[in-house]
């Protein structure tokens, strides 16, 4: 029986597309540059390409810092010091806390029921001060993130920790999550219960084992 659940917090409790393209346009302004139109769909692809290579081990958060909005920049054919830019972005990324649609209300259901704990790949404070800003931190029992653990999604290491902490059997946990590299084929490879939040309506691969897939979060009060 399903007794813990562990959140990602960046597209699954959070709008990361939301923040970052906030986050991005602040610390333009404060540079006195325009970006162009499709900035967003730039950085996706580069920051998507990126955190997978953290995901394989081949990249650490501190390197992803160093490159990349220089790549972006590259890109976008703007002329700036994409690791400084970087230092503004992130400083406005932990102020920046647009909940996903049925956000609240999935934690307001669960939490009574489970116990609630956060599992992200990120950086410490600032997923803290996210969640709060959200309120959403009141919910979270225990926080397993990247920088904290010392390792990230998928890896076994980072599944260790949170089961060493929930002192739990595997088959009372579930992890719900909207990246299937990360969350879905992290955590079914560890032996926990999986649950995809498919909010890009995305054609799931051949290979990917999970137990429940949903559109929405709202569907999630339907299984747990
Ligand atoms: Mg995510």
């Amino acid at each position: 029986m399903i007794k813990y659940v562990l959140l990602d917090v960046d597209n699954t409790l959070l709008d990361f597309n939301l923040c970052a393209d906030e986050s991005m346009h602040k610390a333009a302004d404060g540079f006195g540059i325009v970006l162009p139109e499709n900035i967003f769909e730039i950085f996706h692809e580069i920051n998507t390409e990126l955190w997978h290579d953290i995901e394989k081990g081949k990249l650490t958060r501190e390197g992803l810092y160093k490159i990349r909005w220089n790549k972006i920049f590259d890109v976008a054919k703007i002329d700036l010091d994409g690791e400084v830019f970087e230092k503004f972005f992130v400083k406005n990324l932990h102020t920046s806390a647009v909940p996903v649609n049925g956000a609240m209300s999935l934690l307001e259901y669960l939490a009574p029921k489970y116990t609630l704990c956060v599992a992200s790949n990120a950086a410490y404070d600032q997923q803290v001060s996210r969640l709060k800003k959200a309120d959403m931190y009141k919910y979270m029992k225990h926080l397993f993130i990247s920088e904290d653990v010392g390792a990230p999604k998928p890896s076994a290491k980072f599944f260790d920790a949170c089961i060493a902490a929930l002192n739990c059997p595997l088959d009372e946990v579930i992890m719900i999550g909207d990246s299937l590299s990360a969350d879905i084929n992290g955590a079914h490879d560890y032996g926990l219960a999986t649950c995809f939040y498919n909010h890009a309506h995305t054609d799931i691969p051949d290979g990917i084992c999970a137990d429940y897939v949903v559109n929405s979060l709202d569907e999630i009060k339907s299984i747990l």
